[in-house]
Parts: structure tokens; C-alpha cells; sequence
């Protein structure tokens, strides 16, 4: 067994060195464990937020989709596949259940009916569920609304657009190239896009807002969302799911945004997906149908080999994935 642990906090963006691949040997699973087997590895924007929570020496975090292939706990046979946050590593050993500190319980995959099972890290697992309960419990869009996503072509942007346009609302969508912003158009059937890295950010944001925006979901926070929330409409609603501009560089400002907020009475609300975690399966089984019914699509960028993990995570931070990032066993 393989696993990597961390050598050194990171510091601006993961170096190769940050963390080191080392071998393992595992006990015997005992009464009530299981062993599972990693088959998809998941790279996250929160892992990279969350790297100084890691303790050097320590396996760093992360959640996988794995197979069971020895059992001690009948609640988890062998054969089921699991989603389970077991970190960067290629066999764990577990008892299921709850984990600590607030961390989901392993779950089993549900049928997947066909689709491929790495979907279960992406639009029908913890993103799919960021996108659909982040987004229409928090903005509670209407038909006709003008919603602007931010981090629109990743894996839980290019869902919230989706979801936005299923319920009937003009969606633009903000992403860092051109291409991405033709698959989010031509084939997400997003309305407009915006490259954020275009010297004309603010003129399009402003002409393609004419009614202004009354809903923003924010993947991204910084200087974005400092312009999309002076076009945001009185009694706007905005979600905020993540602020990935800053995870690499802690001193970027946030943006002044408290006069918008102020004067606009504007609801921002920040979450945490697990809220959710009561009706998880209800996320995942409404994106599966939509899926199924042709109305959501979805993309990953998959890269191969356990040993690319790291490499994966840095790409994936750098803009380098459209869709979902997934590293393939
Ligand atoms: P993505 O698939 O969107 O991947 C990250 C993307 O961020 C990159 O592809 C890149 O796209 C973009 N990016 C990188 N740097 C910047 C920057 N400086 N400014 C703007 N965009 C940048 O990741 P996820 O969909 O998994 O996550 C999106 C957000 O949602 C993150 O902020 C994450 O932390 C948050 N999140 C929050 C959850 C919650 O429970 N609150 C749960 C899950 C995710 P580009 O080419 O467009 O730059």
C-alpha cells in the first residue's frame, strides 16, 4: 500500500517536495473493519484551504471512491464500492461509520445505473450536492432571474448553471479561458460567459447584466465578487461556496464589499455541503435523473496513476481541469 504523506506545509502553491509517497503495510483487518481498495482519488480546492489542518508526518486529506475487498462489518460487504475520506492513499483500512470532526461517514455508492462510479466524487457526490442544495436552498432562484456563477466551468460551477437554467433563469458564467467558456455556452447551454483574465471584465459583466444579477454563487471570491456584487439587484441572494483565489496566497484582500452588502440589503450566506448530509442521497438521485433526462451534463479531467496525484491537485488549482479532477488508479 501506498500513501503520501506531508513533509512541509505548503506555502503559495504545492511544490512536488510538500509531500512524499511512502509505503505501507497494513494490519489484518479486525472485527468490525473493512479494507478498501482505491479506484478514484479526488483532488479539491478544500484541500488545499484545508492543508495547515495536516500535521507533518501526517497522510494528507482527501476522499476516494474505493472498493471493499476484505470485510469484518456486515454493513459494509465485500465487492460495494465506498465514498469514504481515507486521504491520499491507495488501501485503507476502516470501520465506517461517522468520523470525526464534523467529516461525513463512509457511504456506499448507490447504483450508479450505468454511469461511471468516479461520478460519485464528482456531480453525483459532495460537488453534485454543493451545486444543488448550495444553490437552490441558498439563492432560492426564480424564472427569469439573472444568476452569475463564478468558477463556472469546474465541478461545481458548470452543475450550478445547469441547475439554474433547469429553472428557468439567464446564467453567465465567469471562468479563467475562452475554451472553457465555449463548452459552458455551446454545450451547457450557459447564456453568456466572461473570462475573468479579459481587461474588459467590468464593460461585459455590466452590458450582459443589464437588469442587473439577483443571484451570484461564488466559487471564487476576490476581486470577482467585488464587481459581480456591485451588479447585484436590491434583495439579491448570494451563496458563498468557496474563495479558491485566495487559497494559494492568504494576503490577496477580500475585496471591499461591505457597501453593496449594506446599502443593497443583500443576503450572503456561507455554507457547508454536509449540512445537507440528511438528504445527501436526495442530491445525488435528483442529479442522476436530471443527468439521465438529458438536462445536466458533465465533464472530468482524469489523470492516471497514483503517483500524479500531487501533480493532479496543483492543475486542478491552476485552472488546468474543465469539469470534475479526478486521478484514475
Ligand atoms: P473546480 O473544479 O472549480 O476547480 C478549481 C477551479 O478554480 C480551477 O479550475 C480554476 O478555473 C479556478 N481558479 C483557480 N484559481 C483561481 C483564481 N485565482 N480566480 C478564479 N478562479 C480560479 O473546483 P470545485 O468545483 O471542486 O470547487 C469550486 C469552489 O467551491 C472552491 O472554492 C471550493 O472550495 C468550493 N467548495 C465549497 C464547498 C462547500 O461545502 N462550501 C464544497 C465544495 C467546493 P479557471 O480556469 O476558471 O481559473
Amino acid at each position: 500500500a501506498k500513501k503520501y504523506i506531508v513533509q512541509k506545509q505548503f506555502d503559495g502553491l504545492p511544490k512536488s517536495t510538500d509531500l512524499k509517497i511512502v509505503e505501507e503495510e497494513l494490519p489484518p483487518v479486525k472485527d468490525g473493519e473493512f479494507l478498501a481498495e482505491a479506484v478514484y482519488l479526488s483532488v479539491d480546492p478544500y484541500m488545499r484551504a484545508l492543508s495547515d489542518t495536516v500535521p507533518i508526518g501526517e497522510t494528507f486529506l482527501g476522499t476516494q471512491v474505493a472498493k471493499i475487498t476484505q470485510s469484518k462489518n456486515p454493513d459494509y460487504p465485500v465487492g460495494k464500492y465506498v465514498v469514504g475520506p481515507f486521504g491520499w492513499r491507495t488501501h485503507a483500512i476502516s470501520t465506517g461509520g461517522p468520523f470525526a470532526s464534523g467529516l461525513p461517514k463512509v457511504w456506499i455508492v448507490p447504483d450508479p445505473e450505468g454511469l461511471p462510479l468516479s461520478l460519485f466524487l464528482g456531480i453525483l457526490g459532495m460537488p453534485g450536492n454543493t451545486a444543488y442544495f448550495g444553490f437552490l436552498d441558498i439563492c432560492k432562484p426564480k424564472p427569469g432571474e439573472t444568476v452569475v456563477v463564478s468558477g463556472a466551468a469546474g465541478a461545481v460551477g458548470s452543475i450550478v448553471g445547469q441547475i439554474a437554467k433547469i429553472k428557468g433563469c439567464k446564467v453567465i458564467g465567469i471562468a479563467g479561458s475562452d475554451a472553457k467558456g465555449k463548452w459552458l455556452v455551446n454545450d451547457l447551454k450557459f447564456d453568456h460567459f466572461i473570462n475573468y483574465k479579459d481587461p474588459k471584465f467590468t464593460e461585459k459583466l455590466e452590458e450582459l447584466t443589464p437588469k442587473g444579477v439577483d443571484c451570484y454563487f461564488d466559487n471564487v471570491g476576490g476581486q470577482i465578487s467585488s464587481e459581480v456584487l456591485h451588479r447585484m439587484n436590491k434583495q439579491g441572494r448570494i451563496s458563498v461556496c468557496g474563495s479558491i483565489s485566495s487559497y494559494n496566497d492568504r494576503d490577496v484582500k477580500a475585496g471591499v464589499v461591505q457597501y453593496d452588502m449594506v446599502f443593497k440589503q443583500l443576503k450572503m450566506e456561507g455554507f457547508v455541503v454536509y449540512e445537507w448530509f440528511d438528504r445527501w442521497f436526495e442530491g445525488i438521485e435528483q442529479n442522476k435523473k436530471w443527468i439521465k433526462e438529458g438536462k445536466l451534463k458533465y465533464s472530468e479531467t482524469v489523470t492516471k496513476g497514483f503517483d500524479n496525484t500531487l501533480k493532479a491537485f496543483v492543475d486542478m488549482l491552476q485552472g488546468g481541469n474543465t469539469g470534475k479532477a479526478i486521478v484514475q488508479l
